[in-house]
């Protein structure tokens, strides 16, 4: 029990200091094995795509995100080989990744026209279908921990706005200052953005909407949980809302089939209902995991405009992470053990 706390405790240190001088000195994707448990466990991750090219990001950067996300990862897996389940173990995730600067979710989320955050996120489970989500918070510090006591606590699967905000009051969910979530970078972007649309017709950022986290595990028991959180678009407007809080557009899981957590241009993922669509073909068509997942991205998102990506799993641990973007910050241990952790390119 001490090992897993202190565990948590290193990754979320990690994930939440930016400015750590911890390198690794590693290859952009590496792949090598684990453990293999049996039953097989596995998880996923992904913290957004877009265009991140290996000239947009230092090396120090680079080696930032390469760590975090590698931590995260490991400390994820070890929870569920000590047993974990598979809820908690998404939860913790992807607080973490909310706490950290780097992402788009929590602190560090993309700003709105207005200039402040809203926060969407949502969490599923595979094994009753049970899911909750918010949207629009404003002053809740981990929004993934209220989708989740949304899923467990109310009659409801989305709840948004001031009255999400008003449901946490009412489930001792602590408030924080909005201020909390400021970061100076994604303001800067905010400003980039609202200049670029002054001179043309673009309202929402296509290069700065990135960021977004996910995860999705298989525990011991066979259960499958999938989780998606984000801060949505750079310079987003009219109370708009994403693919990431939508159940069967930017996650969904199901114990018979697998899960899955989307990032990309949210219209895209909501008009295709990207998630549901990969989990479909696998059960009425038999396609394979990644067949189904690289069908739903390049036959179906792409030809109709959408760009972003997925991380998802399969009731037997294996894992796929597809995109159609330049990167996609991404890692992985599927059912044989087997880990990879990259940022650029697909293979
Ligand atoms: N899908 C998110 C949204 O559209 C953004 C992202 O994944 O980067 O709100």
């Amino acid at each position: 029990m001490m090992r897993f706390l202190v565990f948590w405790l290193v990754m979320f240190i990690m994930a939440c200091n930016p400015q750590s001088n911890e390198t690794l000195d590693r290859e952009e994707e590496e792949a090598h094995i684990i453990k293999k448990s049996d039953p097989p466990v596995a998880i996923v991750i992904h913290g957004g795509a877009g265009t991140i090219l290996k000239e947009h990001l230092s090396d120090s950067l680079e080696k930032r995100y390469l760590f975090v996300l590698d931590s995260i990862i490991s400390a994820g897996h070890q929870a569920l080989e000590e047993g974990e389940e598979a809820v908690n173990v998404v939860i913790k995730v992807i607080s973490a990744m909310e706490d950290s600067p780097l992402f788009n979710a929590g602190k560090g989320a993309v700003f709105t026209n207005d200039g402040i955050n809203e926060l969407d996120a949502s969490i599923m489970k595979g094994k009753d279908r049970s899911a909750g989500a918010v949207a629009r918070v404003k002053s809740i510090k981990n929004p993934i921990q209220l989708a989740h006591v949304v899923m467990e606590r109310s009659n409801h699967v989305f709840l948004s706005g001031d009255g999400a905000e008003q449901f946490a009051k009412s489930q001792g969910i602590e408030k924080i200052d909005p201020a909390y979530f400021f970061v100076q970078s994604r303001y800067d972007a905010l400003l980039r953005s609202k200049e670029k649309s002054s001179v043309s017709s673009v309202t929402l950022s296509e290069d700065e909407k990135f960021g977004t986290v996910g995860c999705v595990a298989l525990d011991k028991n066979g259960d499958i949980v999938a989780g998606t959180s984000t801060g949505g678009m750079t310079n987003k407007r009219f109370g708009r809302i994403g693919d990431s809080p939508i159940i069967g557009a930017g996650t969904y899981a199901d114990n018979q089939i697998g899960g899955v957590s989307a990032t990309g241009w949210g219209e895209f993922f909501i008009r295709n209902v990207v998630a549901y669509d990969i989990l479909a073909r696998m059960l009425y068509r038999n396609v394979d995991l990644e067949q189904a997942a690289r069908e739903v991205i390049f036959n179906v998102l792409e030809p109709h405009g959408g760009d972003g990506g997925v991380v998802c799993l399969d009731k037997d641990g294996n894992v796929a992470m597809v995109f159609n973007t330049a990167g996609m910050y991404r890692a992985a241990i599927d059912g044989n053990g087997i880990k990879q952790v990259g940022i650029y390119e697909m293979d």
